[in-house]
């Protein structure tokens, strides 16, 4: 699966997963998010939901169907009412759909795969998401019988059939440490993308005031959960990257650390690589 994104703290956050057809957060809808259908918001600050207009708008303008925003419940009329806004600015209204969403709510994106919704701890009604395949599968029991015996079986009323929930993707948003952190399909997902913004120990008051993770504190909830790989977004731009990558390998036990990656790592370094001959 590949995770592509942007993201620094108060600047801009959109984090894609083309495959699974989703963009968390829609930061200021760069053009590489445009043909994935679901942007999924997290709460309303300007730089996770600034782009969420020219989304719609540029899909129309592309010819593209119409996307679709699964939102907090308290924001979706405030959306539309941004989008008629837009409307009487441009002369068109973006046309998109807005659906309202809360913790504890699931929508199925495609066949197979939903969206769960939780509550997490930065603003207002903040949310997390957690994109779920289930699949109904065979019961242990009846594996070893053949097509037409299980054909028989369900025709007499037997349930054959179990549902397995895998739950491939997390995305935490903004947010600090919270009742989240107890959910199943949280600290088994494949994948979790959490928010790191601090990790200077000098930041700790900032992390509180603004309700973010500080690395001290997201370091004690990743040590407890299973997931084969952990993604840090929102970094603050005050931390570089090297430096947050030492933090982590020495506050983590190496089973952990090796699991954890910044979504910003390579197109850092790369830009780093390429200081030294811009300074020439
Ligand atoms: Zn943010
Ligand atoms: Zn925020």
């Amino acid at each position: 699966m590949e995770v592509i994104g942007y993201s620094v703290a108060g600047e801009e956050t959109v984090v894609a997963v083309p495959e699974l057809d989703v963009c968390f957060d829609v930061g200021k809808a760069p053009d590489q998010i445009l043909s994935v259908n679901y942007v999924l918001l997290s709460h309303g600050h300007m730089d996770h939901a600034a782009g969420i207009a020219y989304y719609f708008s540029q899909r129309d303008f592309r010819e593209m169907a119409p996307g679709t925003a699964i939102v907090p419940a308290r924001l979706a009329p405030i959306l539309e009412g941004l989008l008629d806004h837009w409307g009487r600015l441009d002369g068109t209204r973006p046309p998109g759909k807005i659906i309202p969403f809360g913790p504890g709510q699931e929508y199925e994106l495609r066949r197979n795969l939903f969206v769960y919704g939780f509550a997490t701890n930065h603003c207002q009604d903040s949310l997390g998401f957690t994109i779920i395949e289930r699949r109904l599968k065979l019961k242990a029991e009846y594996t070893e019988l053949s097509g037409p015996e299980i054909a028989r079986l369900r025709k007499t009323g037997v349930d054959v059939t179990y549902v397995l929930n895998m739950p491939l993707v997390t995305y935490l948003g903004d947010t600090m440490g919270g009742d989240f952190e107890k959910l199943e399909c949280v600290r088994r997902s494949r994948i979790l993308i959490a928010e790191c913004t601090f990790f200077e120990p000098d930041c700790w008051d900032r992390a509180r005031a603004g309700r973010h993770y500080h690395f001290d504190e997201l370091a004690k909830f990743l040590q407890q959960v299973e997931c084969e790989h952990i993604l840090l977004t929102h970094l603050s731009r005050r931390t570089d990257i090297r430096r947050a990558r030492k933090l982590v390998d020495q506050a983590l036990p190496e089973e952990v650390s090796r699991r954890v990656h910044f979504l910003m790592q390579r197109p850092r370094q790369k830009w780093e690589e390429k200081l030294p001959e811009n300074e020439e």
